[in-house]
């Protein structure tokens, strides 16, 4: 495959890159600590390959202590019994910490994780937006009362902090993901532990530094470095962990239900996605072509939310096409550190690999290649970037169709009809998000009731906003994230019905 005629960014003048890795410790207690045994791991920037991190290595005995510090702090009321005011205050507090940091914050998502400097930043103030988000519904917690129940019946719902929550997040959107979780758990009154992906423990750590700064007490929010096995496991297993919110691959969702049936912990999951554009012939092609190349190529497609399967009304569907691949031309791709990159490296050689097989898979299935379809040679960097790439004559049989790629892969599907459209949207066994593209306010709304997605965008895509919430249906979820009901997932409901006076009837007769 040819790459002469896409747009790429060389290697600048690598000023940003580290002299020396950033140290990540634990936090357990207030304390940062090394690993008992002394192990560290070590992650190499995707796009430079730099070593940009060196962590200390997590096993049982840091996970152990990290969760008997959470349930000690939780237990003894420390943070449940702060009031609302002071929980908000405290939240603000890290938010302005986060705007102060963005910059530091900011390099090292975009070293370890291979993002561009420019969606990094974004993405440091939108987190910032979120602990500010939540420090307002820290004040605004409240259960409910009914007083009419009758003349001596008062009755209260009372809302209360589900108790320890066990956060474990992926790596594709290290900082903002911990944001949609952390601060709404402080919010309720929970005390956590949390584990970043082991390819991008750095923002965490940062993260856990500036709660610190900001006088958060000990023990309340807890950070184990490390991998899945035995960390990420122990956290979800463990009897003094009330609560597992997670962000990841529906495997590893589906594997941590399983591991925690045993001690029935409240599960929340933000998982997977094969996520449908549907453009119908009225749309504004224009807009949706480049909706369609933004929701493809950010974040290299390594993105829930990707949007990967474009669904396009047969008479346009080569016009859209053709429009979206001269569009593709257009992006850059290249070093994550120059300002005016979109499109950096992808996380690691064997995911590029599995996007690869992926492409090849689908060619051997029937579908044509039309741009791209091979990693990416940049010139002074790495090889591990994927070229923009668009198959066509994609059907919902083919494992493209129906598997996540995550990576710059789009799948070009063609309907005729409204109905064909909306089965095809609905043929996955994912349900995080859809989008609809047409000028008829009519086919908007019926598509947006009959899809079966968390998120519906009409004649848009990606937007988000603290105060919606966010989550998937079908195999993408269980939950949500975000708005109010973000909040109510560390919730625990309990119900209070008080009797007023002695009107209580005997239950055991006089004889
Ligand atoms: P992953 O499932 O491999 O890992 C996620 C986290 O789980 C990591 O911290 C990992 O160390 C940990 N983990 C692995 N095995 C575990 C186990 N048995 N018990 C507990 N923890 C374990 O996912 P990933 O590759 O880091 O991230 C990509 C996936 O995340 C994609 O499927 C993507 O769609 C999904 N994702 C979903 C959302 C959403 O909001 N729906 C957002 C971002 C990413």
């Amino acid at each position: 495959m040819t790459q002469h005629d896409l747009t790429l960014i060389s290697a600048t003048d690598g000023a940003a890159l580290p002299q020396e890795p950033f140290l990540a410790r634990h936090l357990i207690d207030g304390q940062w600590r090394e690993s008992a045994d002394g192990t560290v791991f070590e992650r190499h920037s995707p796009a430079h390959g730099v070593l940009v991190t060196r962590a200390a290595l997590g096993g049982i005995a840091e996970t152990e202590a990290a969760i008997v510090a959470a349930r000690r702090t939780f237990d003894e009321g420390v943070w449940p019994s702060t009031s609302g005011k002071d929980r908000s205050t405290l939240l603000l507090r890290v938010a302005e910490l986060i705007d102060r940091d963005r910059e530091r914050i900011a390099l090292m998502e975009t070293l370890e994780s291979g993002k561009p400097i420019s969606q990094a930043r974004a993405e440091i103030e939108g987190a910032a937006d979120l602990w500010r988000y939540a420090a307002s519904l820290a004040r605004s917690l409240h259960g409910d009362s009914h007083n009419a129940l009758g003349s001596d019946m008062l009755g209260l719902v009372l809302k209360e902090p589900i108790g320890v929550a066990s956060i474990v997040t992926p790596w594709n959107f290290p900082f903002l993901i911990v944001s949609q979780k952390l601060p709404f758990a402080l919010a309720a009154g929970c005390t956590a532990i949390v584990k970043p992906s082991e390819l991008t423990p750095a923002t965490t750590v940062i993260l856990g530094e500036l709660l610190m700064e900001a006088g958060l007490p000990a023990g309340v929010v807890n950070i184990v470095l490390g991998y899945g096995q035995p960390v990420g496991a122990l956290m979800t297993t463990h009897g003094d962990v009330d609560m597992v919110s997670f962000t990841g691959s529906t495997a590893v969702g589906k594997a941590i239900v399983a591991a925690t049936s045993a001690s029935l912990k409240k599960v929340s999951l933000e998982l997977g996605g094969k996520n449908p554009q549907v453009v119908f012939a009225d749309a504004d092609i224009d807009a949706a072509a480049d909706a369609i190349v933004f929701g493809i190529y950010f974040n290299a497609g390594e993105c829930c939310n990707s949007g990967s399967r474009i669904i396009v009304q047969r008479d346009v569907a080569e016009d859209v096409t053709e429009r979206v691949i001269a569009l593709s031309r257009k992006v850059p791709f290249g070093d994550p550190l120059h300002p005016d990159t979109q499109v950096g490296a992808i996380i690691s050689p064997e995911h590029q690999s599995k996007i690869d097989s992926h492409v090849k898979a689908a060619a051997g299935d029937g579908a044509t290649i039309r741009l791209g379809g091979g990693p990416l040679n940049v010139n002074g960097l790495n090889d591990q970037f994927y070229q923009p790439t668009v198959l066509s004559g994609v059907t919902s049989d083919m494992a493209v169709a129906r598997e996540e790629v995550f990576g710059p892969v789009l799948s070009v599907l063609e309907f005729s009809t409204f109905d064909e459209a909306i089965t095809l949207a609905n043929d996955a066994a994912y349900g995080l998000s859809a989008g609809v593209w047409s000028e008829n306010v009519h086919t908007c709304l019926e598509f947006t009731r009959r899809v079966r997605a968390g998120t519906v965008w009409t004649n848009t895509w990606m937007d988000g906003f603290a105060e919606l919430p966010f989550g998937g249906m079908k195999e993408s979820g269980l939950g949500r994230e975000l708005g109010r009901y973000g909040l109510e997932e560390y919730l625990e409901v309990k119900t209070v019905q008080m009797r007023i006076g002695r009107t209580r009837a005997p239950w055991v007769h006089a004889r």
